[in-house]
């Protein structure tokens, strides 16, 4: 006999297994919706009448965070949705996660914002990569993460938004979590869970809605909505830490389901326990750009400076 849905008798379409539920297409969809509910109102991560830039990459995760907010803001009509794309500008790779990305806007008859490194930073990554010493090359994903940051508080800004959201799944956030604690750096875990209430002048607030549905239950969701999106691994992706970590907890929740949880759990206590706000008055205007940092010079500056100072620009 086919597996019964845990919460109505449909026929089971997916197991979650840190719940225990076998859950049948509808209610995957309602419970996967519910949990993302909850997570923005426990952090109280939404206001009514907020213009939200949604970070689509064009891979799943985005896409689940898109469409599932995209059903949830329908109730509120002063909400506004902007779906935003940083091309970072690797060829044979954004390209076609773009494809993807503006296949899922229309669908939802959203209009995709795309911005790009060249326009914004002046190098796309693929320059970048040239440009990087030999020697002592830093890795793609460190020049890539930071000039993301920046370029989307710079876009998000520009379009108004409230607040800039973000596709991070519990997989990442107990990845990050986990990699913080084993760098030493607990300050880290809270400043990258800073609440909204506690926003820095100058930069838009993310919130990470999604941060609650593992990356299995993503992937179960886009497949069961249909959604469009590209799965193909960054050509330059070497970050070789994160991948050591992910094998590691995606043992330990197969082995052991809830772990994930128990990591994002403990998070939050650490950023409860150690007050971000004593922080803010540590932040000053980059020397170079003028932008919010806790360095004279910021970090984009100090990268860029790095970079052009080899001189094959
Ligand atoms: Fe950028 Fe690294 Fe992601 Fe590639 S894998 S898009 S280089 S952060
Ligand atoms: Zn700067």
């Amino acid at each position: 006999m086919p597996v019964q849905c845990s919460k109505c008798e449909a026929p089971a379409f997916y197991l979650r297994r840190y719940t225990a539920e076998a859950l049948c297409r509808t209610c995957l969809t309602e419970t996967t919706q519910e949990r993302t509910r909850r997570t923005i109102n426990k952090h109280k991560m939404l206001r009514e009448n907020d213009r939200i830039a949604v970070a689509i990459s064009g891979g799943k995760d985005s896409a689940v965070l898109l469409h599932v907010l995209y059903q949830l803001e329908k109730n509120y009509p002063n909400t506004e949705i902007v779906p935003l794309t940083i091309d970072e500008g690797i060829k044979g790779y954004r390209d076609k996660a773009l494809d993807a990305a503006h296949e899922l806007t229309r669908s939802l008859g959203l209009e995709l914002e795309v911005r790009t490194f060249s326009n914004i930073l002046n190098y796309s990554m693929d320059d970048i990569i040239e440009m990087r010493d030999v020697d002592k090359p830093i890795g793609a994903c460190s020049y890539c993460g930071v000039f993301r940051r920046r370029a989307l508080n710079l876009a998000a800004t520009e379009l108004g938004a409230d607040v800039i959201a973000t596709g991070h799944t519990l997989d990442d956030e107990a990845q990050t979590i986990m990699m913080n604690m084993m760098r030493g750096d607990s300050l880290r875990i809270v400043r990258t869970n800073r609440p909204r209430n506690k926003r820095i002048e100058g930069l838009v607030p993310r919130i990470k809605p999604i941060m609650e549905i593992t990356e299995r239950d993503a992937v179960a969701y886009a497949h069961n909505k249909g959604l469009p999106y590209h799965d193909v691994p960054c050509p330059y992706a070497s970050e070789a830490y994160r991948n050591d970590l992910r094998t590691f907890l995606n043992e330990m929740e197969h082995r052991r389901p809830g772990t994930l949880l128990a990591i994002l759990r403990s998070g939050e206590a650490i950023t409860k326990a150690l007050d971000v706000s004593t922080e803010a008055s540590e932040f000053q205007h980059c020397e170079i750009c003028g932008s919010i940092t806790s360095t004279r010079i910021c970090k984009v500056c100090s990268l860029l400076d790095e970079l052009t100072k080899k001189g094959n620009v």
